[in-house]
C-alpha cells in the first residue's frame, strides 16, 4: 500500500511559480487527480522528488497526441488512487543549435514542427518522422518509440538521439550519451528508453543530430488498375533511385489524394537533388507505363505536408473511441507485408467488413482501419480477427479502439519481445515502488 502525505506536497512550488496551469485546450489528465506543468527541469527534478517521497503515483504528457487517443493505461495496482500527471509541454525551448557541428539541443516538450521551423532557417532538419506534429513533442515520440515510413533512409527515431537529461522515478538527474556525434557511442541510457513510454523516468533535455535539408521534395500516387498490383511493387523495388517512403494504399480517400484503382494506389516520397528527383521521376513512369499504369500524380510544393497526411491519416487527432471504427498497427518483416495486408483483407472479408490499410513497403508495418454500422457490430466482427491478425505479425498495437477492444486485445497478445525485455528489470531498479502510473504493456 502507497502511503500519502496529507498535506499538499506542491503547494509550495505552486506559490513559488514553479509550475503553472495546464492549457485550457489540452485534454485534462488524469479524471481523478491532478496536472502539474513545471516551467524549468529544476521544478520537474523537484515536482518527481516530491511526488516520489510522497508515495503519489505519477506519468508524464507530451503533447498529449497519444494519451488523448488511448483509454489512459493506468496500471492496475494503482487504480482509484489520484494520479499526477505531469506535463512537460512548457518546457519546450530550442537550448543550442550547432548548425557547424550538425547538432541541437532542446527541452523535451517542444513540439516537432516548432523545432522544424527553427531548425529550417539554417538549413537543416531532423532525421525522423514524426507524427501529428504541431503538437505531437520530441519528448513524447522518443517516449512511444514511433517509428515512419522512412526509417530506411533517415535511421530510427533513437539514431537522431546523441544523450540527453533524464529525470528518474526518484527525481535525481542524470546525464546520458554526449552532446556531440563523437561523444555519443557506448552505453546510453536515454535510447534504451526509446519506447519505453517514460516508465524509466522523464526526458528533459535532449542533444539530438540534425542533417541538411534536401534540396526538393516530390510525392507521386500512382493508380493501380486491375491485375497490376505485384508487378507494380516489383518495380518500384527494382528502381535504381530508392523512395524515401514506399506505401501501398488501400482507401483512406478522405486523407490521401489520388484516385483509388481496383488495386489500390502506391505512395512514393522521394527527397534528394533536382536532377535525382527528375531521373526517379522518369524512371518510375517509363516502368509503370509498361504495366499500363497511366495514372500518376505528381506533388512538389505540397510534398512535405502530404507526407505528414500520410503518416497521420490512420490515427487523426481526438478519434472518438466510443464510435464504429478500430486501427490496428501490425509489423512485420518487409518481405511479408503485402501477404500480411492480404491475410487483413480476406480476413475480415470474410465476415462483410471492408478494411482500410497502409502498407509500408520498405519497413513491413501494415495499418488496418476497419468501420462497422455501429460499436456492438464492430466489436462481435473484428474484435476476434484483430486478436488473430496481432499473431500473425511479429508485432501489433491498437492505435485507435472502443474500450471493450482493448481489454481482450492486451490479455491475448504478448507483446513483451526479447528486445524490450530490459524494461521491466530497469523499471524494477528505477521504481521500486511502482509509482510510475502507466502500464505500457495496455498501450
Ligand atoms: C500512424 C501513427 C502511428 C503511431 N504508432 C504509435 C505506436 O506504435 N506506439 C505509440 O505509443 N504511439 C504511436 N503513435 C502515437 C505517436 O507516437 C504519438 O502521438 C506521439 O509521437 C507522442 O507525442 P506526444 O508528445 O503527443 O506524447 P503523449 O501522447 O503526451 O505521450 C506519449 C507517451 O510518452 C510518454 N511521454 C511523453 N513525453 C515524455 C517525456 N518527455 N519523457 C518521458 N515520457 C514521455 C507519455 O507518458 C506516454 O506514455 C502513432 C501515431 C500515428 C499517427
Amino acid at each position: 500500500m502507497i502511503a500519502h502525505d496529507t498535506l499538499d506536497p506542491f503547494e509550495e512550488l505552486v506559490t513559488k511559480g514553479w509550475v503553472r496551469p495546464p492549457e485550457s485546450q489540452r485534454p485534462a489528465f488524469p479524471p481523478s487527480g491532478r496536472t502539474l506543468r513545471p516551467n524549468s527541469l529544476a521544478a520537474l527534478v523537484e515536482i518527481v522528488r516530491r511526488a516520489n517521497h510522497a508515495g503519489f503515483p505519477f506519468f508524464f504528457v507530451g503533447g498529449g497526441t497519444r494519451l488523448s487517443n488511448h483509454p489512459l493505461p493506468v496500471a492496475p495496482q494503482l487504480h482509484g488512487q489520484p494520479t499526477i500527471a505531469i506535463a512537460l509541454d512548457g518546457l519546450n525551448r530550442v537550448l543550442e543549435f550547432r548548425p557547424m557541428d550538425f547538432t541541437v539541443t532542446v527541452e523535451a516538450g517542444i513540439p516537432l514542427a516548432q523545432l522544424r521551423e527553427q531548425l529550417a532557417m539554417r538549413g537543416q532538419t531532423l532525421m525522423l518522422d514524426s507524427p501529428h506534429a504541431q503538437q505531437g513533442t520530441i519528448g513524447g515520440l522518443l517516449a512511444s518509440g514511433y517509428a515512419g515510413p522512412r526509417r530506411r533512409s533517415l535511421g530510427y527515431t533513437r539514431d537522431a538521439l546523441l544523450g540527453a537529461q533524464l529525470v528518474l522515478a526518484d527525481g535525481s538527474l542524470v546525464e546520458s550519451g554526449g552532446r556531440v556525434q563523437r561523444q555519443a557511442s557506448g552505453y546510453n541510457l536515454g535510447r534504451v528508453m526509446v519506447g519505453a513510454h517514460g516508465c524509466l523516468g522523464a526526458y528533459a533535455t535532449l542533444h539530438l543530430r540534425t542533417v541538411p535539408l534536401p534540396e526538393t521534395h516530390r510525392c507521386i500516387v500512382a493508380t493501380l488498375p486491375e491485375g497490376t498490383r505485384s508487378r507494380v511493387l516489383a518495380s518500384i523495388e527494382a528502381l535504381p533511385v530508392e523512395p524515401t517512403a514506399a506505401l501501398l494504399i488501400d482507401g483512406f480517400m478522405r486523407e490521401i489524394p489520388g484516385w483509388e484503382g481496383p488495386d489500390g494506389r502506391v505512395f512514393l516520397a522521394f527527397e534528394g537533388s533536382e536532377t535525382s528527383i527528375a531521373r526517379a521521376t522518369r524512371d518510375l513512369r517509363t516502368a509503370l507505363g509498361a504495366i499500363g499504369v497511366s495514372e500518376t500524380r505528381l506533388f512538389d510544393r505540397d510534398a512535405e505536408a502530404l507526407l505528414e497526411g500520410v503518416i497521420n491519416a490512420p490515427v487523426p487527432l481526438h478519434h472518438n473511441h466510443g464510435d464504429n471504427t478500430a486501427t490496428i498497427r501490425l509489423w512485420g518483416p518487409p518481405s511479408k507485408a503485402v501477404a500480411l495486408r492480404n491475410t487483413v483483407h480476406r480476413q475480415l472479408g470474410e465476415v462483410n467488413l471492408k478494411a482500410e490499410t497502409i502498407t509500408d513497403l520498405h519497413n513491413g508495418d501494415v495499418y488496418a482501419r476497419v468501420k462497422a454500422f455501429g460499436p456492438r457490430a464492430l466489436d462481435i466482427a473484428a474484435r476476434e480477427i484483430f486478436v488473430e491478425l496481432a499473431h500473425e505479425a511479429t508485432r501489433a498495437s491498437l492505435l485507435g479502439a472502443p474500450a471493450s477492444f482493448h481489454d481482450r486485445f492486451t490479455i491475448a497478445v504478448n507483446r513483451e519481445r526479447s528486445s524490450e525485455s530490459l524494461v521491466p528489470t530497469l523499471r524494477s531498479h528505477f521504481d521500486p515502488r511502482s509509482l510510475y502510473a502507466i502500464d505500457r504493456s495496455l498501450l
